[in-house]
């Protein structure tokens, strides 16, 4: 069977799966690191909490029912809360940090960048147009 012809196959059982998803990556991590964890300690029961969680990212991926997929997923995202950004990029997450600073607009709550290092700012709030000082 050539190349091509394999990849042609695969993506034909892909078409209308949901594929890799946040919560099946996050899965198939757990599972490599219980199987380094029980490299060293020997318990068992580990390897196979990892093979449920490896099949369950599999099931996942696999899965025609794109929709309730993507909800657990979301779900999921929302539950990570502001983990989420140090999980999925954590690169990008740490020039963030460095380069802007996070301010709630005291008026709705709405959450607002400023570049760090400017001294104090005058901020319109994108939502209700409140003004409002940061210091950055
Ligand atoms: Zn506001």
């Amino acid at each position: 069977m050539a190349q091509g012809d394999f990849n042609r196959k695969v993506q034909q059982f892909m078409n209308g799966r949901r594929g890799p998803d946040d919560l099946a990556n996050l899965c198939v991590w757990v599972a490599v690191i219980l199987v380094v964890i029980d490299i060293f300690v020997h318990t068992g029961w580990l390897s196979w909490i990892s093979m449920a969680l490896v099949v369950y990212a599999a099931w996942r991926m696999c899965s025609k029912n794109v929709y309730a997929r993507m909800n657990e997923n979301d779900a999921f995202l929302k539950a990570l809360g502001p983990v989420r950004p140090w999980l999925q990029n954590p690169n990008h997450a740490a020039h963030e940090l460095r380069t802007y600073k996070h301010a709630k607009c005291p008026s709705c709550g709405q959450k607002v960048r400023v570049p760090r290092g400017k001294g104090k700012l005058r901020v319109t709030c994108p939502k209700c147009h409140e003004k409002f000082e940061v210091k950055s």
